[in-house]
């Protein structure tokens, strides 16, 4: 399988980048690790004139612990997020949602920024970045902006960015103290990817009542989606297992599930609540309950 003919273009700035996308017009796209849009060029699905590619952009790749938040560039890898120990002694549910990401070969080439670019519905940056309350940078010909994850993903492969702009960075807040999250999915046996994955952030206080609970879908429906009957569900409440269990009950509420090749809308449904209940469980005994 070959893909269409294009021209390549590797620029060293931004606002290369930006000047590029402004000048070749529709026919551009931006490849990062490839290890989405090259496949589907392969197929013919997507058949860019010209790409252009980030790789040696500076500025566009590593992680930055600013204050209270992680500032993570566009290009930053699905391993040098996974094997940072800053991101593991201080935010390790980022760690962990790496290391379930595909493979070895994808995490190595994977970026950050492709993926939440790309907005898959069964990728798993998504659920996580919307549980964890992350902004993402983008820049355009206006300059930067910043859009919240839970406004992001729009619909089907579809996100906020928009026309002759990049993704540039992702911003991740460090949870308050008495925190804790987990992300825990039904990979596909082939791919990895999420059949159904849900990421749980809690915050409880010092009697163990949760005072913030952010909760996320990825993989059942056509994009991520806060799970806003669960975290409802959550506040106010001692987090003992009827609780947790009851709050599960709702996850797939507000989900658009499909029936795909991995499940019917009932099977997906039920994995939804299942790995809400397991995600949530292991989020409070990681807050310290
Ligand atoms: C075998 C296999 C298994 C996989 N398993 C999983 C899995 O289990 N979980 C999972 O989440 N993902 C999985 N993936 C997807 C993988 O994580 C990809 O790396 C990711 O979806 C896209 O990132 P990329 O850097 O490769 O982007 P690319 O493929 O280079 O680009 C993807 C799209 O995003 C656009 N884009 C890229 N970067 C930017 C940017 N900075 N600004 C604007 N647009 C941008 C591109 O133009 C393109 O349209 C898998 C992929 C493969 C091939």
């Amino acid at each position: 399988m070959y893909p269409a003919a294009f021209d390549y273009y590797a620029p060293k700035h931004i606002k290369e980048v930006l000047g590029l996308l402004g000048k070749l017009k529709d026919d551009a796209k931006v490849l990062a690790g490839g290890h989405s849009l090259i496949p589907m060029m392969k197929l013919r699905l997507a058949q860019p004139k010209h790409l252009v590619d980030l790789r040696k952009v500076s500025g566009l790749s590593g992680i930055k612990l600013n204050g209270k938040a992680f500032a993570i560039g566009a290009m930053t890898t699905h391993w040098e997020i996974e094997s940072s120990a800053t991101v593991k002694s201080k935010l390790p549910v980022l760690a962990e949602v790496a290391s379930v990401i595909g493979d070895p070969a994808v995490r190595n080439k994977g970026t950050l920024g492709g993926s939440l670019a790309h907005a898959d519905p069964a990728a798993d940056w998504p659920a996580a970045m919307i549980a964890l309350d992350a902004e993402i940078v983008c820049e355009g010909p206006k300059g930067k902006r910043k859009v919240a994850a839970d406004q992001w993903f729009l619909g089907l492969m579809a996100t906020a960015l928009q026309d002759k702009e990049i993704l540039v960075q992702v911003r991740v807040p460090l949870p308050a103290a008495g925190s804790g999250a987990a992300y825990m999915k039904f990979p596909h046996p082939a791919s990895r990817f999420a059949v159904v994955g849900v990421c749980a952030a809690v915050t409880l206080d010092k009697q163990g009542t949760c005072v913030k609970a952010s909760v996320a879908v990825t993989g059942a429906g056509t994009k991520a989606v806060r799970a806003k009957g669960v975290e409802a569900a959550l506040v106010g409440k001692k987090l003992e297992a009827a609780a947790i269990e009851a709050a599960a009950q709702k996850a797939a509420e507000g989900v658009d599930v499909q029936a795909d090749l991995q499940g019917s809308v009932e099977y997906k449904a039920h994995l939804c609540r299942v790995f809400a209940k397991r995600a949530i469980t292991e989020a409070v005994k990681r807050a310290g309950a």
